[in-house]
């Protein structure tokens, strides 16, 4: 990124454009580092971008598969080529540890490769009509102006696998990214720039959610909305999309279910859940935040995970041995200190997740483990959203599964255990939209889809073949014979 006072500028019709005015990119590892000014956009800009996606729709519709396979392909292959520049980016603006960060960055260009693939596959199916001499035919379409909605956690990743499966099937693309973190956004936006992607058919828009984001979903011209954030903004965007009978896709929150039942391999349980519950901060809508223990291994399992948890290493996220970066901001880091708070009165016993003062300025929080919870309490209810998990103890697999889908959400869920039975009863009964067997219940493939049910997910899932369904619309035709 560039050191000076200039201006990331927004990317519209082709363009580097300034916004109204620009906001300040901290990073949260020492607040003292600015990674850059970005454009703060209004109804303008919207307007602007909305106008020159909609102009650029008709001939990026017909362009045909080899130019969109040529684009995305050139940028995958530079994301991973500069994986080590751009994760230094992504650790500086969100605070994730440099590997992950780069791990980050070699997922967006995998995404990226993989819908170039994509984007010469979109197949049609013919079937005899029920009337002879008639035949049927059913096309894939692309979908129109698409708005892209993103959050601050995943910021190379999620734009990524939202942008490349809506270019790959022929839709203009206009993105807004988190406030917090619009850097990565902008350098997908140079990369799509400079290897030739026409004016208008990929825009960026930065700025405030209720400002852009709010003005992109209520847009007359924008055909479709896939979001990536809050349930309480998912609500809201799906309200207004059904209002305007307008295609919407929303991922959303987690309270994901760990269980560890007694014929759980302890090392494997106390790994999976050290990763699930606090690596990436505890910032991930796929961290296991709620660990349902049975009792016959939860003394073992409550030492070895709290000995293990308090050696993690928190600090600067781009310094070699640390383990858990900072929290992304002070907004962020007081809402999770104050369900410790709610901890102290709702659990058993708290161990960690007080705020750690290191020697830099940033905002920084021990991994905390609230035991003797009940699922019923606010602390195993609602998302906190970083590096905090609860203990539920359990008598049976029964009452481990039962309290698995007592929440009102659905994206991933994992059990701990050596019996097939469990493992495989587990994998049937649990309401989840992604299953863990001995493994966290977070880290995903990229070929495969993602998404959860009930309160985590609405519409068709992400990534994979069945991105499909979300970027493209069905028509069925017949014709006589
Ligand atoms: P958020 O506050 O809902 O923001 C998400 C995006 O929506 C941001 O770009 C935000 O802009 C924008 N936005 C805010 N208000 C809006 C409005 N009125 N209209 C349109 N857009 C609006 O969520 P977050 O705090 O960034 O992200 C954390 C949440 O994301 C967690 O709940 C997490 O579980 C969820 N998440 C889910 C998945 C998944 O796939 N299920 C993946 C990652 C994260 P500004 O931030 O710039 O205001």
């Amino acid at each position: 990124m560039k050191d000076t006072n200039d201006i990331y500028g927004n990317l519209i019709g082709g363009e580097w454009l300034q916004g109204n005015g620009s906001s300040i990119n901290v990073n949260p590892s020492d607040t003292r580092d600015i990674v850059g000014l970005f454009a703060c956009s209004g109804l303008d800009e919207v307007e602007q971008a909305v106008s020159g996606a909609r102009a650029a729709f008709p001939a990026w519709a017909a362009a045909g598969p080899q130019m969109r396979y040529d684009l995305l392909d050139a940028v995958g292959t530079e994301l991973l080529a500069r994986k080590e520049e751009f994760g230094r980016l992504l650790a500086r603006e969100e605070g994730k540890t440099l590997p992950e960060a780069i791990g980050e960055t070699v997922r967006a260009g995998q995404v990226f490769k993989f819908f170039a693939g994509e984007a010469l596959r979109v197949t049609g199916d013919t079937q005899q009509s029920v009337r002879p001499g008639i035949d049927v035919d059913v096309t894939r379409e692309p979908v129109g102006v698409i708005a892209l909605i993103t959050p601050w956690n995943f910021p190379i990743a999620i734009p990524a696998w939202k942008i490349a499966p809506a270019l790959a099937y022929g839709n203009c693309v206009v993105l807004k990214p988190a406030e917090l973190t619009p850097g990565c956004a902008h350098v997908i936006a140079q990369l799509l720039h400079k290897h030739g992607c026409p004016p208008g058919v990929f825009n960026l828009v930065m700025g405030q959610g209720s400002v852009v984001g709010d003005a992109l979903v209520s847009h007359p011209d924008v055909d479709a909305v896939s979001f990536t954030g809050s349930a309480a903004t998912g609500s809201r965007i799906a309200a207004t999309c059904g209002t305007l009978r307008r295609k919407v896709q929303l991922e959303m929150g987690g309270k994901n279910p760990m269980v560890i039942m007694n014929d759980a391999d302890l090392p494997t349980a106390v790994q999976a859940c050290l990763s699930g519950s606090f690596f990436s901060t505890g910032q991930r809508c796929t961290a296991s935040s709620r660990l349902i223990v049975q009792s016959g291994i939860h003394d073992a399992f409550v030492e070895a995970i709290s000995r293990e948890m308090r050696a993690l290493r928190v600090g600067d996220a781009m310094q070699a041995d640390t383990q858990i970066g900072p929290v992304v901001d002070q907004r962020q880091l007081d809402s999770n200190l104050r369900y410790v708070e709610l901890a102290r009165a709702e659990a058993s016993e708290v161990i960690g997740g007080e705020q750690l003062h290191l020697d830099q300025p940033g905002f920084y929080q021990a991994p905390g483990l609230f035991l003797g919870t009940s699922n019923n309490a606010r602390i195993n209810r609602e998302e906190i959203f970083g590096p905090c998990a609860t203990v539920i103890r359990v008598d049976d697999f029964d009452e481990a599964l039962a309290i698995a889908n007592d929440t009102e959400f659905g994206l991933s869920a994992g059990i701990c255990s050596t019996s097939l039975k469990h493992a495989s009863e587990f994998r049937r009964k649990v309401e989840a939209g992604m299953v863990m067997v001995n493994l966290p219940t977070a880290g995903v493939d990229y070929h495969v889809p993602f998404g959860g049910r009930k309160g985590s997910s609405f519409g068709p899932r992400e990534q994979g073949r069945y991105a499909v369904e979300f970027y493209t619309v069905t028509k069925t035709t017949y014709q006589l014979a």
